[in-house]
């Protein structure tokens, strides 16, 4: 296992300095593979996000004013510094969120690849010159950055939404406060460190851990933020908006799902198996975009059931760092109980459990990959998300009643459909309620794409070329008498 104690820091980056709490209280990092605390991080409060914020908001000015090339160089450095420091991020994020080295290594890449794509970006925020209805005028446009931003980012993926919300913000010339997960909160400080290192000045970035309700009700209600994006679930973003009402700010949201996996009797069924492991398994289940429920229609579901059950057995449960494994533990003991509450509920409501079905004989918080056939919208995990290794397999049998069970969801991030049939295909494109769509592929996410939820998944799009526009404000100017 790499080393990756030189990427510890165990205080809050503010104004420049690295700070402990003000009280001096901490949080335990724990590794959830074995329960051993691996760091201990400041626990701060209101008044340190009050000086962070501060310090954002005195930076603002100077950084925004910085010449572009500047800026695009220090985007690049800072994607240099992230892949330099690969291994030894890539095994801190598996020692404190405990998903698969292999995995790891792809989040800390892809951490990477989002902030070089926002540095290439940042030379493309153009205005716009709009012809005039009216003789003797000029009318324009401008973009200019928002101002403070401030990023709350989830356990689950710690260092990537980094890279989603840092990239754009710093490229197109805001400051930021972040605020990461208690539960894995080294991936998004040794951003901090990564920042300082590369040159970006003081003030730029600034990372602070603790109480979230305490930091949250500092940033949402503080004048001096322009701007909150946030990934996490559905309940706590639906608070932060009501929050943030009372001084308008921005608001982007990357909240929960519920996706549907639908496969149609024309599916290639090697591949749909293959496509299911992953859509379901990455990260013991516990990505926003990971299949919640398996639609099978009746003319390839014994079939698939069959197969697929058989691969979920296969799946290799041990900690991230060992050699092959393919499903780590669970985040937390919270989690194992939503778990075994969920498998419990439906097995009472007639769900039969084909594999698994109980936590792993590794104990701590392993859980064994898990499928349960036989599943009815009536059972807790058709409405809620998932976050775990369960697969329930629902029977169907005309494409419109696959369609209007995948919709019948407030969720509406990730859809994906195994078929052949191209007619289909559209017209999955034109009904499924969701804002990514995955045919015959699950692997859908990249820097390019537009990333992002409809329904209660969110607002806003993080990637693309709309990455970057939520960091952005549009001033207009008409210019008369020409
Ligand atoms: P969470 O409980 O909503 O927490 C997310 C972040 O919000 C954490 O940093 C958390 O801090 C903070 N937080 C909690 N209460 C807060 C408050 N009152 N004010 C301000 N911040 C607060 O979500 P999670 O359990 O970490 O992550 C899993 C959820 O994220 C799932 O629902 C998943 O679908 C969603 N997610 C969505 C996407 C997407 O792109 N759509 C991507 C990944 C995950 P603490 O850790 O200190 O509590």
């Amino acid at each position: 296992m790499t080393d990756f104690s030189h990427l510890i820091r165990e205080a809050n980056l503010i104004d420049g300095q690295w700070v402990a709490a003000d009280d001096g209280g901490t949080i335990d990092v724990t590794n959830p593979a074995d329960g051993t605390v691996i760091a201990r991080v400041p626990n701060s409060g209101a008044t340190e996000t009050q000086r962070a914020i501060n310090s954002a908001h005195t930076a603002f000015p100077e950084y925004a004013a910085m010449p572009l090339s500047e800026r695009v160089a220090l985007m690049r450095r800072l994607h240099d510094a992230i892949l330099d420091n690969h291994e030894a991020m890539a095994a801190m994020l598996t020692a404190e969120q405990g998903k698969p080295l292999s995995e790891a290594r792809g989040e800390v890449a892809s951490s990477a690849a989002y902030v070089l794509w926002f540095a290439e970006e940042a030379r493309r925020t153009n205005g716009a010159i709009i012809p005039a209805p009216i003789p003797g005028r000029k009318l324009l446009t401008t973009r200019h950055p928002v101002g403070v931003v401030a990023a709350i980012t989830p356990w689950n993926f710690p260092s990537s939404m980094l890279g989603r919300k840092l990239g754009p913000a710093l490229a197109a010339g805001c400051t930021t406060i972040v605020k990461p997960a208690s539960a894995t909160p080294l991936s998004g400080l040794v951003w901090g460190h990564l920042a300082e290192q590369c040159g970006f000045p003081r003030g730029t970035v600034n990372v602070l851990t603790g109480s979230a309700r305490l930091i949250g009700g500092e940033i949402t209600s503080n004048p001096k933020v322009a701007k909150i994006t946030f990934t996490g679930s559905t309940a706590i973003g639906k608070q932060l908006l009501a929050e943030a009402a009372s001084t308008v700010k921005r608001m982007s949201m990357e909240l929960g799902g519920n996706a549907p996996f639908i496969v149609f009797d024309d599916a290639d069924l090697e591949k749909a198996v293959a496509g299911a492991i992953i859509a379901k398994f990455r990260n013991a289940g516990q990505t926003c975009i990971c299949t919640n429920r398996l639609y099978v229609q009746s003319g390839i579901y014994d079939r698939f059931a069959s197969a697929f059950s058989k691969a979920v057995s296969d799946l290799k449960v041990a900690p991230g760092n060992e050699e092959g494994a393919e499903q780590g533990p669970l985040i937390d003991a919270a989690a194992l109980e939503k778990i075994s509450d969920f498998v419990a509920d439906a097995k009472a409501k007639g769900g039969e459990v084909i594999t698994g079905g109980a936590p792993h004989s590794r104990g701590g918080l392993f859980y064994q990959p898990t499928v349960i056939a036989d599943a009815t919208a009536d059972m807790r995990f058709s409405t809620e998300e998932i976050f775990g290794p369960i697969a329930p397999l629902y029977r169907f049998d005309t494409e419109d009643e696959a369609i209007n069970a995948a919709n019948d969801t407030d969720y509406g991030l990730a859809a994906y459909a195994y078929t052949r049939d191209i007619g289909r295909v559209f017209r999955l494109q034109d009904r499924l309620e969701y804002g990514l769509i995955g045919i015959n592929e699950v692997l859908i996410v990249s820097p390019e794409i537009p990333f992002g939820g409809l329904k209660e998944s969110g607002l806003g799009k993080e990637g693309s070329w709309q990455g970057i526009d939520d960091y952005l404000d549009t001033k207009f100017m008409c210019i008369g008498g020409i």
